[in-house]
């Protein structure tokens, strides 16, 4: 049972996740029961799966994620205001996307994966991106390094961070390449809140609990794979 410390601290990073949202009082509640479930499932799959703990808290966690997410989305299409979100149309990899340790481990696990030439452009885009995620250059419009460039598709959908799982919008001509996209709130505070939960449960079995910008995140964990 989650103690009162448990609940400060998950209303705590909700309070910070979801602050540009502006949800009223229902909406918090109904992240806050999401995010402990998410919580709760991720510790059930992690408590004794040792080094294996990341990976397996992201896989449980973005199937109960998208699962939400699809349901909420096939209302809106049921409602007429789908997204229009499509294969090729790729402005919302473009901006910076933040990823949890979970994330990462996923990401690695495809990256490793990969054939030789992939692995090397991932490797290479992250490289020549770092001076633009650090500050030492202007960010602008920088593509994920899982992106791929000619067919403005995800290289690794399959198991895309929660953060991307969220991200959908009706009107294209809104989302701007490096800068805003006019995206849904409702699948945002849904992969935001699993997001919040996949952090406790790292932290309560003594893993990595930040969040991290996805290029730094994989950066350091494909040097950390090399040592
Ligand atoms: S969020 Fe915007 S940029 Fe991303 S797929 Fe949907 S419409 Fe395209
Ligand atoms: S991981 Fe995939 S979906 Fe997410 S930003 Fe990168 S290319 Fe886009």
């Amino acid at each position: 049972m989650p103690s009162a410390n448990d609940d400060g601290r998950r209303l705590s990073l909700l309070g910070a996740e979801l602050e540009d949202l502006e949800l009223d009082a229902d909406d918090l509640e109904a992240a806050d029961e999401l995010a402990e479930q998410i919580q709760a499932a991720a510790l059930a799959v992690a408590g004794s799966a040792g080094e294996d703990a990341p990976l397996l808290v992201a896989a449980v966690t973005r199937e109960l994620a998208t699962q939400a997410i699809d349901e909420e989305i096939e209302e809106d299409r049921a409602a007429g205001a789908g997204p229009a979100c499509a294969a090729g149309c790729a402005a919302c990899c473009h901006i910076p996307v933040s990823v949890t340790a979970a994330d990462v481990a996923a990401l690695l696990t495809w990256l490793v994966d990969q054939d030789e030439a992939v692995q090397q452009d991932v490797i290479d885009r992250i490289e020549r991106a770092l001076p633009r995620v650090t500050g030492e250059e202007p960010r602008g419009a920088l593509p994920c390094p899982i992106l791929d460039l000619e067919s403005l598709t995800c290289r690794a959908y399959e198991v895309r961070p929660l953060a991307c799982r969220g991200c959908f919008s009706d009107d294209a001509s809104q989302c701007i390449p490096g800068g805003t996209i006019s995206a849904f709130v409702v699948p945002q505070v849904i992969s935001r809140s699993a997001a919040v939960g996949v952090r406790l449960a790292l932290a309560e079995i003594g893993e990595d609990d930040g969040c991290a910008d996805l290029i730094v995140g994989l950066a350091h964990a494909i040097a950390n794979a090399a040592e």
